[in-house]
């Protein structure tokens, strides 16, 4: 457990809307900010006559926020409106005050005052010069936020939480020998680093475990009064912030895009499961060499994170390989690692999509032995299936579109190849047809089949490994003609659940990683 808080971000246009987000917010929230800028002019002095705030806070505190557009805010808002804003009688516990009007509203007037920082498009140069000139004004805590457009932007602000806790300890050790220096004089300031955007979302979710003073979420998905931000359900229920440390084992997906990735939900809910001190993180990661020298190799890193492994998606799967200490059979016959544990500092890479595909299927048709599979697709994941069904024994031919590309693959493993289309009879002729092309994903992608009812009406099994939605359009034509079927949530689970049990030699709960991902499809 740490001291860390969670601040409920509460915005809407109308009192009422407003009203019912802040006692939605009470369920998760230790601090509330109400966001004024949000509601629209006419609403404010109906809010103060609907509510006594003071009353509530009783309950859970209020940080009043009041930013313009350019700060961040919803507003136009001029300097005078907000000076007039600060200074009308709305002191309601604490206040997010912008460094321009810092100095116009009274101290003793608020129960904390926070002077905070906003950067939308990137990480000033001078970042540490703002985080000493907001520490300097008389404030109790310095909130910087700032947008990272790679992970690697994210630093910046992690150091000024190391920073900022040197500072504080300087301070509490000078008190503590009686040193009546200028150091005694000062007092504590607490910060709230945020990294904003996807590839700053690991800063909400550890900023706690590592001293922030509190963690900014919204009030549910879908909600985000910013960028990157997490609903505080997720933060509490999915990464438990609150119970996490400086000690805690960081493990988490690194690609680009991660933000529809079921991965952190399944093995969040197998960490707690398995109540260990260990979480899962989305890293959204462009540049891989500069997130693993910056971030994670332990003899070039500039932040201490406790790092135990990854998994590992598009685009790094084979870029990854170079970094790595140790490859293992698997991986290095399939050409791509999903999966990295770090051991004293080493990297191991494994890949556990092979596993991950067969373990299901194997579980349904049972011995695959001279099984005849047509395989639609020769990408990253038709690959790793091809490699798993001929180690089983079975005879596999690949159909793709791009027969050109299709052949290195097909020449690789010694497979047949022939060209994928809706109106070719030959898939027929197979035991088994398995989706490996993205299409029937959600989106534009969402009604669209590989191939049709008619093609398949003969086969005994058919495999989709599309697993958003959980009922695919080529499942559903295999349902229309009685043909058996497997879905991609299957082999997800089977894939991850290898990877937990490569990270903490332990079983990995099917049931718990399973309804995580189902619950988030
Ligand atoms: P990939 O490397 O991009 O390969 C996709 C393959 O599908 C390529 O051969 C591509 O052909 C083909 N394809 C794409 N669009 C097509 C279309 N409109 N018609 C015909 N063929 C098309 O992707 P991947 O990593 O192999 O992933 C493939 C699918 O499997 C994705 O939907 C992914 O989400 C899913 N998957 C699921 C799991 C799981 O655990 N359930 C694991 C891994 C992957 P070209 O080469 O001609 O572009």
């Amino acid at each position: 457990m740490n001291n860390g808080k969670i601040c409920v971000s509460v915005c809407a246009e109308k009192t009422d809307e407003f009203i019912k987000n802040i006692k939605r917010a009470e369920e998760f929230a230790d601090v509330i900010e109400l966001r004024f800028d949000c509601l629209e002019a006419n609403q404010i002095d109906l809010f103060f006559a609907k509510i006594n705030p003071r009353q509530r806070m009783n309950k859970i505190p209020f940080i009043v926020t009041f930013r313009s557009k350019e700060q961040g805010g919803k507003r136009e808002l001029t300097k005078e409106k907000r000076d007039c804003f600060w200074n009308s009688g709305n002191e309601i516990g604490w206040a997010d005050l912008e460094e321009d009007v810092v100095e116009d509203s009274f101290s003793w007037l608020w129960d904390k005052r926070i002077c905070s920082y906003h950067d939308f498009k990137g990480v000033p140069e001078n970042i540490e010069r703002i985080y000493k000139r907001l520490r300097a004004t008389d404030v109790d805590i310095v909130k910087i936020a700032v947008q990272a457009n790679d992970i690697t932007d994210s630093i910046a602000v992690w150091k000024l939480l190391e920073q900022s806790k040197r500072e504080n300890k300087g301070i509490t050790d000078s008190l503590a020998v009686w040193k009546l220096s200028e150091h005694a004089k000062q007092k504590s300031i607490e910060i709230i680093p945020i990294a904003m955007g996807e590839a700053g979302k690991w800063t909400r979710i550890l900023g706690l475990a590592h001293g922030a003073f509190m963690t900014y979420a919204s009030l549910e998905t879908g909600k985000e009064t910013a960028s990157g931000q997490i609903s505080a359900k997720d933060l509490i229920e999915t990464y438990r912030v609150r119970e996490l440390d400086a000690q805690t084992e960081i493990y988490g997906i690194i690609g680009n895009p991660v933000s529809h990735s079921l991965s952190p939900f399944m093995h969040n809910a197998a960490f707690k499961f398995h109540n260990l001190n260990a979480v899962y993180i989305p890293f959204e990661v462009k540049n891989l060499n500069e997130f693993l020298r910056r971030m994670v190799k332990p003899e070039t890193r500039e932040i201490d994170l406790n790092f135990k492994g990854f998994s590992v998606t598009i685009p790094h799967k084979q870029a990854i390989i170079e970094y790595l200490d140790f490859v293992d059979e698997t991986a290095k016959a399939i050409g791509a690692v999903n999966t990295v544990k770090i051991i004293g500092g080493k990297f191991h890479g494994f890949n556990t999509d092979a596993e991950g595909f067969i373990e299901p299927l194997r579980n349904s048709y049972g011995d695959l032995r001279d099984a005849k599979i047509a395989v639609l697709g020769a990408g990253g994941a038709a690959r790793a299936c091809i490699y798993a069904l001929k180690k089983e024994g079975a005879n596999v031919c690949i159909f793709a579109r791009n027969i050109e590309k299709a052949k290195i693959l097909a020449k690789e493993f010694d497979v047949e190849l022939k060209p994928l289309s809706t109106q070719h009879s030959a898939p027929s002729t197979f035991d088994i047809v398995v989706n490996a092309t993205p299409l029937g994903t959600k989106g534009k992608l969402e009604n669209e089949t590989p191939i049709f009812a008619e093609q398949i009406k003969s086969v005994k099994l058919v495999y989709d490994l599309v697993y958003n939605p959980f009922e695919t359009q080529f499942l559903r034509e295999a349902g229309s003609v009685g043909v058996p079927t497997i879905g991609g949530l299957a082999m997800l689970v089977s894939q991850a659940m290898e990877q937990f049990k490569i990270w903490t030699q332990l079983d990995a709960p099917m049931k718990e990683m399973s309804q995580a991902a189902f619950r988030r499809l």
